[in-house]
């Protein structure tokens, strides 16, 4: 029999740092077990937020509530059943992958010797690493490091699993491989996966928010969030030079490179002419039209239907 699955309450978190910045304005936030993504640029303010959850700084304002455990004032109650990997961690480069585990196993409290070995045992397969045991964590690629750091943060068999950026600096066949690994988790507990890149989140994740300068923009489910923007998306393909000319005249989400030439993406409920076409909405656009204003809080022109009404 597993624990019954815990659900995260974040309520009106804010946090200022001594150097003026507002990292975190009053942030609400429902997080259901299973995986959850939190998305958003360098500097949005989502490690400020991991920091919080896993207890290590405390929010000026607000609370969080682990199932009933209120997460900034029973902290203790809290890191019993943690495990948080955070953006960057030391491995001492000396130890093997089986030593180091075992010394974080006992450091958690798993005394028994065979409770260990077992433990340690079923970590280092989950996680792929079983076969390089031995190898020195100092020769490890990033990718095995990252896969490290969840077989520790998953001692214990925690209830809430903070992940910060995990795949930043993985080459794309390791950043899959830890994908796969982190999808088999998050039926039982939360997992929270920060990251600024929209396809883990896309990949992975069955519930999400955008955050940006310490704010939510939009929370929701990834695939109802793509559905929401049917029919609100165009595209058209340009040279850089006449970038300024169509961000005048229309609401730009995105333009990125395509051979050479500028793929603009724009928002516009009704069709913008110009030479636009209608194209699928994905993820990139829900995060793209969130972050330009088009979407959540800061979009506040009513829709032509609504004007109707
Ligand atoms: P993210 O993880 O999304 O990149 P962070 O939470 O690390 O965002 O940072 C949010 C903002 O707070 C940034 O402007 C960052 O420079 C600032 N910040 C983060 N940590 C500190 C700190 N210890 N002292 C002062 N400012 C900080």
């Amino acid at each position: 029999m597993g624990k019954h699955p815990l659900s995260l309450a974040i309520r009106n978190v804010s946090k200022r740092y001594a150097n003026g910045v507002q990292a975190l304005d009053n942030v609400s936030l429902d997080i259901p077990p299973g995986m959850y993504g939190l998305l958003g640029p360098n500097g949005a303010g989502k490690s400020t937020l991991m920091r919080t959850l896993a207890t290590l700084q405390e929010p000026d304002a607000g609370q969080v509530f682990l199932g009933d455990i209120d997460v900034v004032h029973q902290k203790e109650a809290v890191r019993e059943t943690l495990g948080y990997l955070p953006q960057e961690f030391g491995v001492y480069p000396k130890a093997s992958a089986e030593e180091l585990l075992d010394y974080f196993a006992v450091l958690k409290g798993i005394t028994n010797r065979a409770v260990r070995r077992e433990t340690i045992e079923a970590l280092l397969k989950q996680t792929n690493l079983w076969d390089k045991r031995r190898q020195k964590l100092g020769g490890f690629s990033g990718g095995m490091k990252q896969r490290f750091g969840v077989a520790v943060a998953l001692l214990g068999n925690p209830q809430l699993l903070i992940v910060d950026e995990p795949t930043a600096g993985l080459d794309p066949a390791e950043r899959v491989r830890f994908l796969n690994l982190l999808s088999a988790l998050g039926e039982n507990s939360v997992v929270i996966l920060s990251t600024h890149i929209v396809a883990d989140v896309a990949e992975l994740c069955t519930h999400m928010a955008i955050i940006n300068q310490g704010r939510i923009l939009l929370e929701a489910a990834p695939l109802e969030a793509v559905a929401a923007l049917q029919g609100r998306i165009w595209r058209k393909l340009t040279d850089k030079q006449t970038l300024p000319a169509l961000e005048q005249e229309h609401r730009v989400i995105s333009a990125k490179l395509l051979s050479g030439r500028t793929l603009v993406h724009v928002y516009s409920p009704e069709m913008p002419g110009n030479g636009f076409e209608p194209v699928e909405p994905d993820l990139e656009d829900v995060y793209f039209s969130a972050l330009t204003g088009c979407l959540g809080p800061a979009a506040q022109q009513p829709k032509a239907e609504e004007v109707a009404l």
